[in-house]
């Protein structure tokens, strides 16, 4: 799927964080009425016949389309955060970067063995966020998991999926 308004209104930002980067700017789709409501309405059409049970949004721009989702798909809705930052018992998942290590959390009891998840990010890179955040999801045992990305990055030879298995069910709104 690839959607010319989405895309349209996606605001590209050559040289952040870094020099070389072209940085993918979902805030300029988050603060649109129409795009909000496609990319909600897009993964609820989707999603909608999954059972889904759980979305789980990774910090901080999986959150702001993960819950509206969750919302619509009469799910809950999960925070997969950064180190320190949720305030009750943790399961943690510690995975490799460019330089050095990340954590990343989710609360012990947010997820249970009965819950069909769905994983929700803004962007898929190299994947390897989302890889630790799948392996996190999966210590809970749930019964199935699903991964959704806004964009799917695949120039510069990036092939973010090549990191899941092949029957890891993935969609992305847009490809760039
Ligand atoms: P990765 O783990 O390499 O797939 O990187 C994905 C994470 O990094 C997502 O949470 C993105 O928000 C962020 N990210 C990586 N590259 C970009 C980019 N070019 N533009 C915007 N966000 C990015």
């Amino acid at each position: 799927m690839n959607n010319e308004t989405l895309l349209k209104n996606l605001r590209n930002v050559p040289d952040f964080p870094i020099p070389g980067i072209q940085f993918k700017d979902v805030s300029t789709l988050f603060k649109n009425a129409e795009c909000l409501r496609l990319m909600v309405d897009e993964l609820y059409d989707i999603y909608k016949d999954k059972g889904i049970t759980k979305v789980v949004g990774i910090e901080s721009r999986g959150f702001v389309v993960g819950a509206a989702l969750a919302v619509k798909l009469g799910a809950g809705f999960v925070m997969c955060r950064k180190p320190g930052k949720l305030p009750a018992e943790t399961r943690k998942e510690t995975y490799m970067k460019e330089y050095g290590k990340d954590t990343i959390e989710i609360h012990t009891d947010a997820i249970t063995d009965d819950d069909v998840v769905l994983l929700h990010d803004d962007l898929l890179a190299t994947g390897g966020s989302m890889k630790a955040a799948y392996n996190l999801v999966q210590q809970f045992n749930p019964r199935k998991v699903y991964i959704n990305f806004l964009i799917e990055l695949t120039i510069e030879g990036l092939n973010g999926r090549s990191v899941f298995a092949p029957d890891v069910e993935i969609s992305t709104l847009m490809k760039i």
